[in-house]
This record gives C-alpha cells, sequence and structure tokens, in this order.
C-alpha cells in the first residue's frame, strides 16, 4: 500500500513538474515585464483620471508624472484585485515642514488601503504613519527612506480579501511591501480601510490610486513626481 502511494505521489510530482510556467521577459532596471499593465509609461496619463474630475491631470516630463497640489487624487481607470504593483517617486524638499506634513502622498491599493508615501528621512512622526506603512494598520520592519530628490520605489504583493458568494469577506487581504529594495512589511493582513477610500465594499475590484494631500488640514502646497508605474494581476 505504501509503495502504490509513493508511486501515486512521484506520479503527480512528476505532472507538476512537466506543466512548464508561462514564459515573461523582465523589465530593464524596474521597468514594466511583458506581462504587466503599463499604468504610467512616461508619455501620457490617458490610463489616469483625476477623483475630482479635474480635466487637468499632471504634466508629463522627461518620462515623469509631475503632480502639483489641488489636482486631487489620481486614480487609474483599470480596476484590479490581487496583484503585484510597482511605482517609483520623487519627493520634494520641505525642509520647514515636518511629520505628516513633508512631502506627504499616498499609493492606494484598491482605492482602499493606502501605503504612506512620506518623506520620513529624519522625519518622526507616528510610526505606522511613516513611509512604507500600511496607513494606520502596520508600522514598517526598517526606515529604508533616501530622502528628498532620490528615486525611490514600492514593489508590492497585494492579495485582496477573499469574499462568498453572498459578498461577504471570508478571509482577510495581505500585504507585502519592498521599499527602495528592502523588505518592509512581510505578509501582513489588510484589516481595515483607510481613510477616504472610494469604495467600502472589500469585494469589488478597484484602482490604484495616488494621493494628493493637500486637502487635508494645514497641508501645505507641493509638487510630487512619479513615474514607472504598472502592475500584474494575480490569481484570486
Ligand atoms: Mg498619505
Amino acid at each position: 500500500m505504501t509503495r502504490l502511494l509513493c508511486s501515486l505521489a512521484a506520479a503527480f510530482v512528476a505532472f507538476a513538474q512537466d506543466k512548464e510556467p508561462p514564459s515573461v521577459s523582465p523589465g530593464a532596471n524596474g521597468t514594466a515585464p511583458s506581462d504587466a499593465i503599463v499604468l504610467f509609461d512616461g508619455k501620457s496619463m490617458d490610463k489616469w483620471i483625476a477623483r475630482s474630475g479635474s480635466r487637468n491631470l499632471c504634466d508629463v516630463r522627461n518620462g515623469e508624472m509631475i503632480c502639483r497640489s489641488g489636482v486631487g487624487d489620481l486614480m487609474t481607470k483599470e480596476r484590479f484585485g490581487s496583484a503585484q504593483v510597482h511605482v517609483e517617486f520623487n519627493l520634494p524638499s520641505m525642509p520647514n515642514q515636518k511629520g505628516q506634513l513633508r512631502s506627504n502622498s499616498g499609493v492606494y491599493l484598491q482605492g482602499r488601503y493606502e501605503i504612506q508615501v512620506l518623506d520620513s528621512l529624519n522625519n518622526p512622526t507616528y510610526t505606522n504613519g511613516m513611509a512604507g506603512a500600511l496607513y494606520g494598520q502596520h508600522v514598517p520592519l526598517v526606515n529604508p527612506s533616501a530622502g528628498p530628490g532620490r528615486w525611490q520605489s514600492y514593489d508590492i504583493i497585494f492579495h485582496a480579501p477573499k469574499c462568498d458568494a453572498s459578498g461577504k469577506v471570508s478571509a482577510s487581504g495581505s500585504l507585502t511591501l519592498i521599499f527602495n529594495g528592502v523588505l518592509v512589511q512581510d505578509h501582513v493582513p489588510v484589516m481595515k480601510l483607510t481613510g477616504g477610500a472610494v469604495s467600502e465594499n472589500l469585494c469589488e475590484a478597484g484602482p490604484l490610486l495616488l494621493q494628493d494631500h493637500s486637502g487635508f488640514k494645514d497641508a501645505p502646497l507641493t509638487e510630487l513626481r512619479y513615474r514607472n508605474i504598472w502592475l500584474r494581476r494575480l490569481a484570486e
């Protein structure tokens, strides 16, 4: 009996090994791999809309989107569930500001869960609101912030909450975040919405959203630069 089970197991392993994974050509220097959806290619904002309804989105120059305060939150037209996401950002120097007021933005997954964007180099604030935090929920493991004027990156693995047939959440979502090449969130559960979520239905697909923080109390006007944004859909 044991021998039979071993033979069956070996046959299963051999079968599994026979299934070749799809080929994907990697991108150079963080650019999109061949099976990614490119959300910002450095040339146009065609894949984006402003939450405010404004038609004036960011300027596009030198492969970057340059977003001034007041444009409002930017959202992808594309909506998604579980995904691998890559975003690069470059923060302005704001030495006269501190804490949450120094170069605040955010990358919202599904328009609901904010990964904080902030100049967190020598800029203390509450720890679950610093750069690399899942805002209000999870403190980053370490702080690899590079400071203003430098290109920084978030590589995100997001699994959306699972829902049953009646539309109720049956399992929490999860987040893994690599910030400037350093692991800062290690498969943490996504437990609640961040304030300002575009939809409270956790079972719906949602956009990638870049936060315009200028509407918050005492928030200064600023200018944020993003580039090279892509995502790969993951199986639910
Ligand atoms: Mg923010």
